[in-house]
């Protein structure tokens, strides 16, 4: 018996079972098409959804920002870190969102972690999630020590049940994704705010897949649904359709300034460096400048998922770019996926435990980097894969 034996155990287990990760290497700037594994494909499962992570203007501004601050923050920003361009940043992204004020973190995930925890940090405290929010709502909230309501997905009768059942709990917290990253709906922010009045909670909501998709220029899913102002806690990344890395959290002055105080991950640990913050100021111009981006990745999205219903495949409920093509078992996701690379597309399959069992697709990601002719072509090839196993 020896000490790793549980790992060669786990690892065995998973390639047995097809669920082992099979990370493949991108050898080029992020793009329409790049190249992996030595080979030259269609990229249709990056988050790059307005094309902005290779674009010249991010990385001029990047460049711009290293030689006027350097290579890095140094420090903690609470304790001896905080450098100008952060402020910038947080100012920027106060604009782009129109609240008060912003905390710029390292990344959307640890932005759950900074915010959850501070605002639902005792057990009188409750704090309500969606079942199906990702990972790291799900880290955050275990980091709290507040009671946890699941209330079933998108389901504001379930919510209004559980608020019920939590009626003497100090302080509350509903918290859900904007946008479902594995099946492309949207959560139904108005009722929840409607229930969050009634029942007096704060309202958390982690548009990592809105911003820059939904809403007039991007701005995200509450201007989107017309609740801008009754989200208190507005979650951002810059790690989509930014197209760099960062994450984010915006809302009223004193709510931002208290995490200022508390969040831990803004008082144990560094901050983004002048290239990234240069880059995500640009990425923001961008946005505010023109809307252009924003149009061609709906009048692709519009083109790729009428095409792929004709050819008779099912695309669940998405009602944003990102496009599941549902396939079943995990095995026939993952020969498609493979079948789809070698004739030159890059769209990873999906399976357990990331979606439930018996529901492994390909999730396509629509991007506006791509051309009217590369839509059309992948939707060849989709019909072409489709046939050959027996999917349509
Ligand atoms: C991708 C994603 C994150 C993580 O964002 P990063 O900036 O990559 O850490 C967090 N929340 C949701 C809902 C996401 O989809």
């Amino acid at each position: 018996m020896g000490k790793f034996d549980f790992i060669d155990a786990e690892i065995s287990r998973l390639k047995e079972a097809g669920l082992y990760n099979n990370v493949r290497t991108i050898e080029s700037p992020q793009g329409a098409w790049i190249r992996v594994d030595g080979k030259k494909v269609l990229n249709m499962c990056s988050n790059n959804y307005l094309g902005l992570a290779g674009e010249k203007r991010l990385v001029d501004k990047a460049k711009e920002y290293m030689d006027l601050y350097g290579a890095g923050p140094g420090a903690v920003r609470s304790i001896a870190g905080t450098m100008s361009f952060h402020y910038e940043l947080e100012k920027k992204l106060s604009e782009f969102k129109e609240t008060e004020d912003t905390l710029s973190l390292q990344s959307g995930f640890v932005t759950n972690q900074a915010v959850i925890p501070s605002i639902v940090s005792s057990a009188d405290d409750a704090v309500f999630t969606d079942e199906l929010n990702h990972a790291s709502i799900i880290d955050g909230v275990r980091l709290s020590k507040a009671k946890r309501y699941i209330y079933k997905h998108n389901d504001p009768a379930s919510l209004e049940e559980k608020l019920k059942e939590a009626s003497d709990a100090k302080n509350k917290l509903i918290i859900t994704d904007g946008v479902f990253s594995m099946d492309g709906d949207i959560a139904p922010l108005k009722e929840i705010c409607d229930l969050a009045d009634r029942y007096g909670a704060m309202t958390m909501v982690d548009d990592a897949h809105g911003e820059g998709v939904l809403g007039p220029h991007g701005r995200g899913i509450a201007h989107h649904l017309g609740v801008h102002g009754r989200i208190d806690f507005e979650v951002g990344t810059l790690s989509k359709a930014f197209g760099i890395v960062g994450g984010f959290v915006s809302g009223k002055k004193s709510v931002i300034d208290f995490l200022r105080q508390k969040a831990r991950p803004f008082l144990f640990s560094s901050a983004v460096t002048p290239a990234d913050a240069g880059a995500s100021l640009a990425a923001v111009e961008i946005l505010q400048e023109s809307d252009e981006r924003v149009k061609k990745l709906w009048s692709n999205t519009g083109l790729f998922k009428e095409g792929i219903k004709k050819l008779g495949f099912d695309t669940g409920i998405s009602v944003t770019p990102i496009t599941p093509v549902m396939l079943g078992e995990a095995s026939l996701a993952q020969a498609f996926s493979r079948r789809l690379f070698e004739k030159g597309i890059f769209a990873m399959s999906i399976g357990f435990p990331t979606v439930p069992r018996g529901k492994a697709r390909i999730r396509v990601m629509i991007s506006a980097s791509h051309s009217e002719e590369d839509l059309r072509w992948a939707l060849g090839i989709f019909e072409e894969t489709g046939k050959e196993l027996g999917v349509i």
